[in-house]
């Protein structure tokens, strides 16, 4: 299956629906049957069949097919949000008394999952430096069940072996699961490389919009079905039939935004890491990345995301260069048409230090996502907001 039939065609059975080229949004909480056999029939088939919409629902269902197929995978289950989507699947995966190992610098809400929610409900957790594959041997108990990786992470983008963690835990019968928002499945493929189950935000690249906040989970059938049986129809974060369309209407376009994305941010990064004022980027794709190996056999082209640190900046200089910045909204996510600039010291007093502590990006990170625009116009808005913002002190 290629990825353009994916992207227009599969999962939309178009002579269901008088020829329509877009998907229709089914926004009916409900079905009829003609019949009781057929209502029973569709009961026992409720992940799947047109029922009760916080189980399935035709629009829905035409997203879940298309991101199976982007991940390689039997089945997807889509989410009212990211969070909900790694939620899920870290509630249906475990139960007291087990371990959960995780990623030294998840999403902040992955963190919070484990140390206080699950932690509540007796899932003990360890984070790992898991771009070390012996730290997270090292790391493995008796009772660990599920391994929780991001690769990359959405602030510094550190890179784990999916293949190499894989093959440590699929002998031990422990679970991995891989939050792939950052890559998206044009980029990468960790169930091709072992993994059990992938995460995303779908809010991100898949909507590419900055319209609709959603998540994904995608992996074999019966691991599904248990997130399904689960928390899927326990806790129902499940998104409406109109945010489905809204992503679907933004798939469309996913491979062109991503190429986009991926010519332009390169240039960006290398118009950073060349600047005088910028002590260092995070970036994989920079020749000199500590990772690039792996970036090279894992990912195979650049996300928009790149982060920087303005040299002796103190948080006052970091304002006034995003103050400074016209093409770049100030706002926090990433993945959409435009420009987005996010500083650290936005969750920091003005007057704070910039003090770092371990297992958190430096404080004095700025990222930026890249859109779609002119990378010059990218690169001009970034030249004159470093002459704008003067030195510290
Ligand atoms: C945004 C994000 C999430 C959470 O997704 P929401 O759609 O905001 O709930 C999870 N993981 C990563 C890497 C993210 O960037």
């Amino acid at each position: 299956m290629d990825l353009d039939w994916i992207i227009n065609h599969l999962g939309e059975d178009r002579a269901q629906y008088f020829g329509a080229v877009a998907p229709p949004v089914m926004q009916s909480s409900i079905f009829t049957f003609p019949d009781v056999a057929a209502m029973r029939a569709a009961a026992a088939q409720e992940m799947d069949a047109a029922f009760y919409t916080r189980g399935s629902n035709p629009t829905v269902k035409i997203l879940r097919r298309k991101l199976a197929a982007l991940e390689g995978a039997e089945e997807c289950l889509v989410f009212a949000s990211g969070a909900a989507a790694i939620a899920a699947a870290v509630v249906a995966l475990t139960r007291a008394g087990d371990h959960v190992v995780c990623v030294q610098k998840p999403y902040s809400w992955t963190r919070a999952l484990l140390r206080d929610l699950l932690a509540r409900f007796g899932v003990a957790h360890s984070f790992v430096d898991a771009s070390a594959i012996d730290e997270v041997a090292a790391a493995l108990q008796a009772q660990t069940r599920l391994i929780v990786l991001e690769s990359p992470n959405s602030l510094t983008f550190e890179q784990q072996d999916l293949a190499a963690i894989a093959a440590i835990a699929r002998p031990r019968g422990i679970l991995t699961l891989c939050d792939n928002s950052h890559a998206s499945p044009l980029n990468q493929s960790p169930l091709a490389l072992g993994i059990d189950l992938v995460a995303h935000s779908a809010t991100k690249y898949l909507n590419g919009h900055s319209d609709v906040v959603a998540g994904a989970l995608c992996g074999r059938r019966a691991l599904l079905q248990s997130v399904f049986q689960g928390p899927f129809m326990t806790l129902g974060a499940i998104p409406s039939p109109h945010d489905a369309a809204l992503i679907l209407r933004g798939l469309r376009t996913f491979k062109l935004r991503m190429q986009r994305i991926a010519e332009t941010t390169p240039r960006v990064a290398a118009f950073l890491a060349a600047h005088p004022r910028v002590a260092k980027v995070w970036y994989p794709h920079l020749p000199d990345h500590p990772q690039q190996g792996l970036t090279q056999r894992q990912l195979r082209a650049p996300s928009g995301l790149v982060s920087f640190a303005i040299r002796d900046a103190d948080v006052r200089v970091i304002e006034r260069f995003c103050n400074a910045l016209r093409r770049f909204l100030l706002a926090v996510s990433w993945g959409g048409y435009e420009s987005l600039v996010c500083p650290l010291a936005a969750f920091l007093p003005p007057d704070a230090p910039l003090v770092p502590s371990s297992g958190r990006a430096p404080p004095e990170l700025i990222r930026l996502s890249v859109g779609l625009e002119e990378p010059e116009v990218l690169i001009a808005d970034l030249e004159q907001a470093f002459h704008a913002c003067g030195e510290a002190g």
